[in-house]
């Protein structure tokens, strides 16, 4: 898995222009109020002076090079949000709240996860392995401790190792040792209201990481449904309308068919560009998710089965990144990025 996604380069938020194609850098954030980020308020691009909403600006950031299937779980969702590494040192036995050295002024932590850790002073050739334990804040440095990471408030965490009890006698690390370990994190602007498909998709993202992957499922759907209305919605405003015609005509649309995201992907994209999410160019990708729709009802509305499956973390991951790369495919589609338009 990649440690660093697509969606926010280090040093920039996740926010794009999508006329000028400029990643919006944390410095100019600082200027920023963040109680103007918001669905429906127009944010101005500090390069160009054009104005762009804001979540048109993160699907533009994801969109990144045109390509619209990749790796994303692990992107700074959270509208001006950014990712961060940072090390810190712990003794084995101790817990640790710390700050992290990094974190921007007027950030909090989203999510938090280990990348490594080792005995500190140690060759590299004689580290003992890493290995997550069921989710990605908790794992085993060799078979005698127990990294954890956990987000204590909105801008501090503890970092805890902690020695096994039966370990063996000769195991390499004891107490007081002090290990240094490497984490990251997606950090988000307190403050911003972001729309209900990013708060989904942030959801999802870490009902994953904590290894509840079944409740992600239900989460990734309802997230196509609001950011293809969502899309739909900016769309029309793009075209012209006022918000209360544009609000009415995806209700007129919803009343003529069934008001879920098939109706936008393809009655609503057919009529705004002539072209659909269902069919065309990002067909397969649809089928792709489709079946994770289809997976969500087979788990859900398993009658006959004793116990409720879940899927695997690295499926769950697919899944997600299969779902937004379909609102990103949705985002090509509606031609939001064609920067003369
Ligand atoms: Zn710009």
């Amino acid at each position: 898995m990649s440690i660093i996604p697509s969606g926010a380069k280090m040093g920039s938020t996740n926010l794009a222009c999508r006329h000028c194609d400029t990643a919006l850098d944390l410095l100019e954030m600082r200027a920023v109020n963040a109680s103007n980020l918001t669905p429906d308020g127009l944010f101005q691009c500090p390069y160009c002076s054009s104005w762009y909403y804001p979540e048109i600006g993160l699907l533009h950031s994801l969109y990144g090079d045109g390509q619209v299937e990749k790796e994303y779980f692990g992107t700074p969702l959270s509208l001006g949000g950014t990712q961060k590494r940072d090390l810190n040192h712990v003794k084995a036995g101790e817990h640790r709240p710390i700050k992290m050295h990094s974190l921007e002024p007027g950030y909090e932590y989203d999510s938090i996860y280990l990348l490594g850790g080792h005995r500190d002073g140690v060759d590299e050739d004689n580290w003992l392995s890493f290995d997550l334990v069921g989710a990605q804040n908790r794992a085993m440095l060799g078979d005698s401790v127990l990294i954890s990471l956990l987000r204590t408030d909105a801008t501090e965490i503890t970092i805890n190792a902690t020695l096994r009890e039966n370990r063996a006698s000769k195991s390499p690390i004891g107490f007081g040792d002090t290990l240094e370990v490497v984490y990251a994190a997606t950090t988000q602007l307190g403050g911003v209201t972001n729309p209900p498909w990013i708060d989904l998709l942030q959801e999802a993202q870490e009902a994953i990481r904590q290894g509840n992957t079944l409740a992600a499922l239900p989460v990734l759907r309802s997230a196509v449904d609001n950011c293809l209305i969502r899309q739909m919605f900016v769309y029309q405003l793009w075209d012209g309308h006022e918000q209360e015609s544009a609000r009415q005509s995806i209700e007129d649309l919803e009343d003529k068919y069934d008001p879920n995201r098939i109706t936008i992907a393809k009655h609503g994209l057919e009529q705004a560009t002539g072209t659909r999410l269902t069919d065309g160019p990002y067909d397969t990708l649809w089928a792709d998710f489709s079946q994770v729709v289809e997976e969500r009802d087979a788990i859900i509305h398993s009658e006959t089965a004793s116990q409720l499956a879940h899927p695997d973390q690295s499926t769950a991951i697919d899944f997600f990144n299969t779902t937004v790369s379909l609102l990103v495919a949705a985002y090509d589609l509606f031609g939001f990025h064609n920067s003369s338009a």
